[in-house]
């Protein structure tokens, strides 16, 4: 049986193993607090994101490019879609 890790299409980056989670977490590490949006905000823009039909396999999102959890995160942060 093969070993390869499967990654579904709607994976965010914090869904894709522990790489994608190393990944993330240097990101929201140099982004200052105040420039954080609050967990609930984050998290309701995620699971937007998460049903979204661009959303990327490799967690970007295909209108703007960036992965979505770190356009998510930013307070003034915004949807290129406008979908938050
Ligand atoms: S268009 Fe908006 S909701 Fe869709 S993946 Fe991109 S950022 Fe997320």
């Amino acid at each position: 049986m093969s070993e390869e890790k499967r990654i579904c299409r709607k994976c965010l980056l914090s869904e894709q193993g522990e790489e994608g989670r190393v990944q993330l977490d240097k990101y929201l590490a140099v982004i200052h607090k105040e420039d954080k949006a609050d967990d609930a905000v984050y998290e309701k823009r995620l699971e937007r994101c998460r049903t979204c039909e661009q959303l990327s396999v490799d967690a970007t999102c295909l209108s703007c490019g960036c992965y979505v959890e770190f356009r998510a995160i930013l307070r003034r942060g915004k949807c290129p879609k406008h979908y938050w």
